[in-house]
């Protein structure tokens, strides 16, 4: 709480985010000096933002009236109001040329003043190069909508001082939210942690293993509070494809970040979301997403059928349980193996065994197609995967393999007969869920490895600023590093896509026999 309340805080753009932080800033008692270089801007903001604090007071969450925080807004179309200022965000379309002006005329106008820029994308060590001394110039990173997201990412430019850092963290503070501090790498935390959320399902989309809908129902299963289509139509489809271009523009090129030819054409076409009426989904005939996944399940489970189960997934404890509805059988006589392998080579040791039964196997190192081909009976294997935690929401996808596409439709009978929710979906490797979240926990692993953060702060970031139910390092914890790992794998050899190798990281921790990033959390057990 250092931020002097008597020395006004500066506010540069009165767009979107500016009049987010302005109303953030005067609900919580600072004056705020906001310019823009467009008096009906400004004009419409100060309009938003009466209207945000009266909604604020009616429901009792503003401290004094309305009119006193608005008295303590002043608004400018000229830069030089910032002079008495002591930090100034800066709110400017997102365009480095502009920021780098702009910032060059603050050295004249406030040269003592912490600078702090709310840039997505560009790197704060680029803006602060106009800057006669670049260690006041810092990130401010708020998400939108400025007054209800709690994250603020800090970040570190290449010569921000500690003191800069340490004057917009208390700032955050002051106004309520979690700052959390990263270094000045494309993206930061959240911004590029995120990517393949949407990526993932673009390819999924693409690669016909579900539609939009599917996709989004089985990924709200998993525990995801939006599925990535409606989540994507309600971000803009505009600008979820602007923020994937930069970032895969300043890693220069890395197929990790590569956008997708789908979401390019339907920006062309402009269907850009809710804001257009369509995106993904139809919103002009008030049609909606799915609220909840749908059961389809009927518990009556099949009579006479004996499962047995094989492999060492972490999962197999929970898939155990979810099917304690069957009796169990050895592997030679069971009807089912339920094989829970986590890598291809344990896909081999079950050949030995030469069963009876019908293979369902866990498709996390590969697609059903290429599990089975591993099988001496091909014929008789279809694929599943699930992500932990299991919940009554989880959709279990059950997929078929090339050589025997009917064996998935009697999989499918049989865990709805155990009361679960199963989908037939296209194959893949690692099916929908955990092909999502291995390539976030991949994502989340690079940026630890690279020093953006350390693990706590990146999960934090990660739940704080997208609302996942978990961090991806530690929902990658749920999984098993060496499940992940299979994941990335199987996707890597069977797509020769390099988007989808495993972070060095990754692969070292899975070698020194580590199964979770936390130490802590190691299995007492073998
Ligand atoms: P916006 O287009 O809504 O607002 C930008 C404002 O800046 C406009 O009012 C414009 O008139 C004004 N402006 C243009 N040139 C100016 C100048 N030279 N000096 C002062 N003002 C000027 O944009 P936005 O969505 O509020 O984004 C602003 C910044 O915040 C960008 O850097 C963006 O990347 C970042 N950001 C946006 C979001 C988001 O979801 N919208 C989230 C986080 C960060």
């Amino acid at each position: 709480m250092t931020t002097t309340p008597s020395a006004p805080l500066g506010v540069i753009g009165a767009g979107t985010m500016g009049a987010g932080i302005a109303e953030l800033a005067l609900a919580h008692g600072h004056p705020v000096t906001l310019t823009d270089v467009s008096a009906a801007q400004l004009d419409r903001a100060r309009a938003s933002i009466t209207a945000s604090l009266r909604k604020l007071h009616e429901r009792g969450k503003l401290t004094g009236t309305p009119e006193d925080a608005l008295a303590r807004l002043t608004v400018s179309t000229d830069l030089a109001a910032h002079a008495t200022s002591r930090i100034i965000i800066e709110a400017a379309p997102e365009r480095l040329d502009l920021k780098r002006t702009l910032f060059g005329q603050l050295d004249d106008v406030a040269p003592n003043a912490i600078l702090a820029t709310n840039t997505s994308t560009l790197l704060v060590s680029a803006i602060a190069g106009t800057v006669r001394d670049p260690s006041r110039v810092v990130g401010m990173h708020f998400f939108n909508p400025a007054p209800r997201m709690p994250l603020v990412e800090v970040i570190v430019g290449a010569d921000t001082s500690d003191a800069a850092v340490q004057a917009v963290t208390d700032l955050a503070r002051a106004l309520g939210k979690t700052p959390i501090r990263c270094q000045d790498t494309p993206g930061f935390i959240v911004n590029r942690v995120a990517r393949p959320y949407y990526g993932e399902a673009l390819r999924l989309h693409a690669e016909q293993v579900g539609d939009h809908a599917a996709l989004d129902r089985i990924l709200r299963g998993a525990g995801f509070r939006m599925g990535p289509f409606e989540l994507m139509d309600l971000i803009g489809l505009d600008i979820n494809y602007a923020a994937t271009v930069s970032v895969f523009e300043a890693y220069f090129g890395d197929p990790k970040y590569r956008p997708h030819p789908t979401q390019a054409r339907l920006v062309g076409a402009g269907r850009l979301g809710r804001k257009t009426g369509r995106g993904f989904y139809d919103y002009r005939h008030e049609t909606q997403p799915d609220a909840a996944p749908t059961r389809t399940a009927e518990p009556v489970p099949a009579p006479n059928v004996r499962v047995a189960f094989h492999g060492n997934a972490r999962i197999r404890p929970l898939i155990e349980a979810a099917l304690a509805a069957y009796p169990r059988a050895s592997l030679a006589d069971a009807d089912w193996i339920i094989d829970c392998g986590e890598s291809l080579e344990r896909r081999e040791r079950l050949c030995e065994l030469r069963p009876r039964g019908n293979i369902l196997t866990l498709a996390y190192p590969g697609s059903a197609t290429a599990l089975a081909a591993r099988m001496p009976y091909p014929e008789r294997v279809a694929a599943f995967s699930v992500t932990p935690p299991l919940t009554e929401e989880t959709l279990w996808e059950v997929m078929p393999a090339l050589q025997a596409p009917a064996v998935a439709d009697a999989a499918l009978a049989l865990l709805r007969g155990a009361g679960l929710n199963a989908v037939k979906v296209g194959e893949t490797p690692g099916g929908v869920a955990a092909r999502t979240i291995a390539m976030l926990a991949n994502e989340a692993i690079s940026a630890l490895a690279e020093g953006v953060a350390d693990a706590q702060t990146i999960d934090t970031a990660m739940r704080l600023g997208t609302n996942y139910p978990r961090g991806p390092l530690a929902w990658a914890d749920l999984l098993g590093l060496r499940a992940v790992l299979g994941i990335l794998e199987g996707l890597h050899h069977e797509t020769g896509d390099d988007r989808y190798r495993p972070h060095p990281h990754l692969r070292r921790l899975a070698l020194a026999g580590r199964t979770t990033i936390h130490p802590q959390q190691e299995p007492t057990h073998a």
